[in-house]
């Protein structure tokens, strides 16, 4: 009867013991897979998060911006008593301390960044491409329009 009774006992134990190792082993399979998920997760938020911390030429989204390129001083209005074009007054300005900006109607649009274009089409309307800060475009390109 003692024999009996421990055989079953030993089987009992033996079958909660599997039980247990059973439920550690999927608690392991699905650690694993929450901490694969978390990963995930965290590095899909660092992605986003980099992005927007990231440098300004490569920060939020490109955008085409189409206006007359002049200088920040002046704006869409040069000095009419002054003999030079708005090319010349921008260039002028620009060496007086002024920055460039881009003039589409009503907008004025402070250009940051360079290009070796600027100078040439200083004056006419450009196509600027770039990410806007404000009111301050970042320049990625400036193309001069087709005239
Ligand atoms: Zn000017």
């Amino acid at each position: 009867m003692s024999a009996d009774c421990t055989g079953v006992g030993n089987e009992v134990i033996m079958q909660v013991r599997r039980f247990w190792f059973h439920t550690i082993g999927i608690g392991i399979v699905f650690a694993v897979l929450l901490a694969v998920a978390v990963a995930l997760v965290t590095a899909t938020g660092a992605l986003a998060f980099g992005q927007r911390d990231g440098d300004p030429p490569e920060s939020g989204k490109a955008r085409v911006f189409s206006g007359v390129l002049t200088c920040a001083r002046c704006g869409a209005r040069h000095p009419g008593k002054s003999q030079l074009s708005a090319g010349d007054c921008a260039k002028m300005c620009l060496k007086q301390g002024s920055t460039w900006a881009l003039v589409d109607g009503g907008k004025v649009y402070r250009l940051k960044g360079d290009s070796p274009v600027l100078d040439r089409v200083a004056g006419e309307r450009v196509t600027v491409s770039g990410t806007l800060e404000g009111n301050t475009i970042v320049i990625q390109s400036v193309e001069p329009q087709n005239r």
